[in-house]
């Protein structure tokens, strides 16, 4: 069945962070490429009229991308402004008539998640979700609990299927293509299980700190900010059997079974970090506990995976910033040649950023007499030219109702139960110094498996 497309976009929260650096430069970009018309309506609480509006717009684009001219005069026609408190019903009536003959509103709530409830409510109140949909921004709970809470909350006023879960991770080329590998090619298939596979390591590093966040960040910390959501989602795509089908409920299925065989963490299995110098950030605490890096071992209790470990590390003001998956396969079986290299090499790597390269590491043999090889790496270089951004991609998806890349109550649910255990103090942090690769203690997570690649 083919969805029916959204014909109004109403973003809640216009005045906002996330307005400025990501939904103003996707509008642009889906007029461009794909003649978006239809009414834009920023709604905030900042007292703004529409033209002030435009030109936070204009400042957004000119800090984001760019401004295109042609697409900016269309995106300033379609855009309408609604002023007012979320607690307030006047908002809501005011925008019921900016959504004038609007029949399917997509609602977009780039807001703090305390004011999902009362927004959801307030639309529902002004008859505004009548086949609409709805657009909710990470983090999508704090914990397993607050999660169900939320979703019970917008299931009073919406039905799943009209809820988008934004994790911007999956809107990536290089995530959908290592779903895409994984899944197009049949070499892959016979070696991808506990057989072959010896570990598989996935790193997301940044080489910045807070970033004058730490007020934000003493309420998240590394778990919450990228493990529950984007790191989980690519180890479903990466361990999940295969999907029957590449709609929505079909890969949602595969992840959900892959997330309910994943055991939940146990504090013996994870080293938090905190990088030197964190307490001092505006907004921090001075004795904060907030883990800023984290590295651990989990395990997928299934036939395919039964003792593969999976390790997880992430953090700030670590030496680089870049995200990669190492899968490392089992040495070759007899000592032929140089088997004490042979973990070095044989391994498939997927980076998915600054650049997205899929590669193999394999040995060959050195030009000469005797039988002695080298690593080297079979490269395939993605050219990204002018793919769409994850927030383009995204929110062009939820305009058109499709719901591949969103992320399903259960499946939200089942990432947090993965994690419940060691959110929260669970051990002290360990320091690290900046332009580390976290604390010392992180080499106990891996024991052999060749440590970690940094
Ligand atoms: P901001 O703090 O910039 O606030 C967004 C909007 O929410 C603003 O319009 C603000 O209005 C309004 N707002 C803030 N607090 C309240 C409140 N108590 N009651 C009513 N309105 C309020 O947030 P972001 O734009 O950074 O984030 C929005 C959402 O997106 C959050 O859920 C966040 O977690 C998520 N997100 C943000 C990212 C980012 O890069 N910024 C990345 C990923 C997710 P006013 O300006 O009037 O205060």
């Amino acid at each position: 069945m083919t969805a029916i497309d959204s014909d109004a976009f109403v973003f809640f929260g216009a005045s906002g962070d996330l307005a400025y650096k990501k939904i103003f430069p996707a509008l642009q970009a889906m007029i461009r490429r794909d003649g978006l018309d239809i009414p834009i309506i920023g709604v905030a609480r900042s007292g703004w009229t529409i033209d002030q509006l435009r030109e936070r717009a204009r400042d957004s684009l000119e800090h984001n991308g760019g401004v295109d001219e042609a697409a900016f005069a269309k995106l300033s026609a379609l855009l309408r402004y609604v002023d007012g408190d979320y607690n307030d019903a006047t908002t809501y009536a005011n925008l019921k008539i900016a959504l004038k003959d609007s029949q399917r509103p997509l609602h977009y709530l780039a807001i703090p998640p305390s004011m999902f409830g009362p927004v959801a409510h307030g639309l529902a109140a002004a008859n505004c979700t009548t086949n609409a949909r709805v657009i909710v921004e990470k983090p999508f709970g704090r914990d397993l609990a607050s999660a169900q809470a939320l979703n019970r909350t917008l299931h009073e006023v919406f039905p799943e299927s009209a809820i988008f879960r934004i994790d911007h991770y999956l809107g990536k080329e290089a995530v959908q293509n290592l779903l895409y590998f994984r899944f197009a090619n049949s070499f892959l298939e016979p070696i991808w299980n506990r057989n072959h596979v010896a570990s598989v390591q996935i790193t997301m590093a940044e080489n910045f700190g807070v970033q004058g966040r730490g007020a934000f960040y003493e309420e998240v910390g590394t778990i919450r900010d990228v493990v529950q959501n984007h790191l989980l989602q690519v180890l479903a795509l990466l361990a999940m059997d295969a999907p029957v089908g590449q709609d929505a409920e079909s890969m949602n299925a595969a992840k959900l079974q892959l997330f309910r065989a994943v055991r939940p963490l146990d504090p013996k299995d994870i080293v938090r970090g905190q990088f030197v110098g964190y307490r001092n950030e505006p907004g921090v605490a001075a004795d904060s506990q907030v883990e800023t890096f984290v590295a651990l071992r989990l395990h997928v209790d299934t036939w395919r995976w039964a003792g593969v470990p999976f390790y997880i590390r992430a953090g700030k003001c670590l030496p680089v910033t870049a995200s990669e998956v190492r899968v490392d396969l089992k040495p070759p079986p007899m000592d032929i040649f140089d088997r004490a290299r042979a973990h070095e090499a044989n391994y498939f790597r997927f980076r998915l950023s600054p650049e997205v390269v899929i590669s193999t590491g394999a040995r060959v043999k050195k030009p000469g007499g005797t039988m002695h090889g080298e690593s080297i790496e079979l490269v395939a270089r993605h050219q990204l030219r002018r793919e769409k951004s994850p927030y383009e991609r995204l929110l062009s998806d939820a305009l058109h109702g499709d719901e591949g890349l969103f992320t399903r109550d259960d499946c939200v649910e089942a990432a947090w139960r993965i994690v419940d255990p060691v959110l929260g103090d669970v051990d002290p942090v360990s320091f690290y110094e900046p332009g580390t690769w976290g604390p010392a203690a992180a080499a106990k997570i891996i024991v052999g498996n060749g440590g970690w690649h940094d």
